[in-house]
């Protein structure tokens, strides 16, 4: 679904208020960057998924590390990911864990795995109303999203 017309859609059919526009009216706190995640935010920020691809096994790894989950090894190199996974597991959120995101409860919180192996904690897009369509291993693609002063990565239904 292009990309324009799944923002329409979010602005138009939310019935609780969680459009991009409230969104981007959030004021949460940002994510705790340090050296090793920098270029995994920073990418982000530019719309570009960045994962850590480990050079001596040849595996993906996420989240950012200093040494391969994998193999131990602290070759590591950060890739462009394709930003496609599968949704694993799903919750609603009623009762934010930061009153911050209040505004926009309930959301839903999921595990994703990415197509490249790894798997991620993410907020989906989704309009409440449409819970019904969450199954497991339904397609899913990243969708960058503007969050007060942080772009913050989600996830929608392709
Ligand atoms: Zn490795």
């Amino acid at each position: 679904m292009d990309g324009d017309i799944f923002r329409e859609q979010m602005i138009h059919n939310s019935p609780n208020g969680a459009s991009l526009e409230s969104l981007r009216q959030l004021s949460v706190p940002g994510p705790t960057v340090t050296t090793v995640t920098k270029p995994f935010w920073d990418g982000v920020a530019r719309g570009e998924f960045l994962l850590q691809w480990c050079t001596a096994c040849k595996k993906w790894v996420f989240y950012p590390r200093t040494h391969c989950q994998h193999c131990w090894s602290d070759q590591l190199n950060w890739k462009e990911a394709s930003g496609l996974a599968t949704l694993q597991t799903w919750s609603t959120v009623h009762k934010p864990g930061h009153p911050a995101w209040q505004e926009i409860a309930p959301y839903v919180v999921a595990v994703v795995q990415l197509e490249e192996g790894p798997t991620m904690m993410t907020q989906l897009l989704i309009d409440q109303r449409n819970k019904d369509q969450l199954q497991a291993g339904i397609a899913l693609q990243i969708q960058y999203v503007q969050c007060g002063d942080h772009v913050l990565p989600f996830f929608a239904i392709v």
